[in-house]
């Protein structure tokens, strides 16, 4: 089977078709186009970014991220995890604030003192 999908690596935007069968990849401009589309059609992945409410700072939400891709499948119940907690400042960028959701950790990406 063929998928047929836009490269997203760089601004470029290539055209990529993916031959699910062989693994090939054609249309891309560069070697990471290659990547890409092969797991963009066999196990698709992606960063979540989300807020989390700070209950000891009023009205203070802090940004996040999955510290790594997660399965695309996986999204939705990492946000449940992400929506249901939260964290206590003062938090530092990079700092662990939830640990293993879905095969990795959520991190701050804001300073909060
Ligand atoms: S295949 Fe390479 S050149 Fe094309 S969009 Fe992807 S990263 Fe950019």
């Amino acid at each position: 089977m063929k998928k047929e999908l836009t490269c997203i690596i760089c601004p470029k935007g290539c055209t990529l078709t993916v031959d699910t069968d062989s693994l090939t990849v054609t249309g891309n401009g560069c070697s990471r186009g290659t990547k890409y589309g092969i797991e963009e059609a066999t196990h698709p992945v992606r960063t979540v970014t989300s807020i989390l409410r700070v209950s000891n700072r009023c009205d203070m939400m802090v940004s996040v991220k999955t510290a790594a891709p997660i399965a695309k499948e996986d999204m939705f119940r990492a946000m449940e995890v992400i929506r249901a907690a939260t964290v206590t400042a003062p938090i530092r960028i990079g700092d662990v604030l939830i640990p293993n959701v879905c095969g990795t950790d959520i991190v701050a990406t804001k300073n909060i003192d």
